[in-house]
């Protein structure tokens, strides 16, 4: 499965400069190749493979008058030519409208990445051919800062695909095809049990910890972007309310309103899909491993959340979908999906030697049982006492 990421990029000054110069080569070659088409077809010619085109723009590389082009990577012009080539198919094959040229004005600044080329790290992607300097001290102008830390996977074994470097209007973005590699996890052999909280989001009886995503920075500082956002919008409201004759308010929803809104929405939105790719990611782990059954606690029992009424309900919208996406997933694989009974105490009952604690306060970390003397990891202790419920009902 491929799944797309798309990251803002920071790139400084020169390197803005830049990325709108191999936009305007893209865009240049695009038209290009385009006339090289259009021309050879007036003349009753037939369909020109992009190795023709290519062919043709190496000869005009040759001349003075074109040899700035050699200043740019050669696959920004060698996508372009394709994506004509593409278009012009369509065309002929009656799946698309005739290519228009692209206009300075109208087309959106954008250009094409080799897959062998580009680089990402947690922080940074490199672009080639922004220098056309070797100097080692001249390289660095070749990496463009992510905005979102470590949000494109990265790794040996992952494989990139189609990587565009996008303008929308404001902003340069990194758009990039994924390939999700096949997590391995130690096979299971056996079933397990999950223990859904707020300090770590999931414990797994196997002993991995997943943690919360709503305690990272990222998080927090898209929230407390949207919390702005929001009260600049009721401000916003609260100054264009008439009263009508009748005694009752009305909103006059203006311009500025209108984008305000707009901008709640998309923030939103963003955070959701930060939170539920995030699940994602691990429930397919989870299930890849092929575990022989999963229990969870029942969602009523992990309420007892004692956190601010806001986090309280953001929490509880992850366990749920946490909850939804594990069922769907262990249905697609032929896993068999536990809930526990409500009244089941896996907090509270010892994984060891199965006693039971009268009183654990939430803020105890450490299950220490009276009985054995065990000591466990709390959550780690709820998780492995689900997956032993699993196994007396399986
Ligand atoms: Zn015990």
């Amino acid at each position: 499965m491929i799944k797309t990421y798309k990251v803002k990029l920071l790139p400084n000054n020169k390197q803005r400069t830049k990325l709108f110069e191999c936009a305007g080569v893209a865009r240049w070659t695009y038209n290009f190749a385009l006339a090289t088409q259009q021309e050879n077809y007036k003349n009753g010619g037939k369909f020109l493979n992009d190795g023709e085109i290519r062919k043709r723009l190496t000869e005009l590389k040759k001349q003075k008058e074109y040899s700035w082009l050699n200043d740019y990577s050669n696959n920004i012009t060698k996508q372009a030519i394709k994506d004509v080539c593409i278009a012009y198919k369509n065309f002929f094959e009656g799946r698309a409208n005739f290519p228009k040229f692209k206009s300075k004005k109208k087309s959106k600044p954008s250009f094409y990445v080799d897959t062998e080329k580009i680089k990402i790290t947690d922080t940074h992607v490199k672009l080639e051919k922004l220098t056309n300097s070797k100097k080692k001290n001249k390289q660095k102008f070749n990496w463009i800062k992510l905005a979102e830390k470590g949000r494109i996977p990265i790794g040996e074994k992952i494989k990139y695909s189609n990587p565009r470097i996008v303008f929308d209007g404001l902003n340069w973005y990194l758009t990039i095809g994924v390939e999700e590699a096949e997590i391995k996890n130690q096979d299971y052999t056996e079933g397990i049990g999950i223990d859904l909280g707020v300090k770590d989001l999931a414990t797994i009886s196997t002993g991995q910890k997943y943690k919360n995503i709503n305690k990272t920075s990222k998080i927090k500082k898209l929230e407390k972007r949207q919390k702005r956002l929001q009260k600049k919008l009721s401000k916003k409201y609260e100054l264009n309310k008439i009263q009508t004759e009748g005694g009752e308010y009305r909103y006059r929803k203006t311009n500025n309103i209108k984008k305000l809104e707009f901008l709640v929405l998309k923030m939103r939105r963003r955070l959701k899909n930060i939170r539920h790719d995030y699940i994602h990611q691990i429930t397919t782990s989870l299930v890849k491993a092929k575990p022989e059954y999963v229990v969870m606690e029942n969602l009523n029992t992990c309420g007892m959340l004692k956190n601010k009424r806001l986090s309280k309900s953001i929490q509880e919208q992850l366990f749920y979908e946490f909850k939804r996406q594990m069922e769907y997933k262990c249905a697609l694989n032929d896993i068999k999906f536990i809930l526990a009974d409500t009244f089941y105490p896996s907090s509270k009952t010892c994984s060891r030697c199965g006693a039971l604690k009268n009183k654990l306060s939430l803020s105890e970390r450490t299950f220490i049982c009276d009985e054995c003397g065990h000591e466990i990891d709390r959550d780690l202790n709820a998780s492995i006492n689900l997956k032993n419920y699993g196994k007396s009902i399986a």
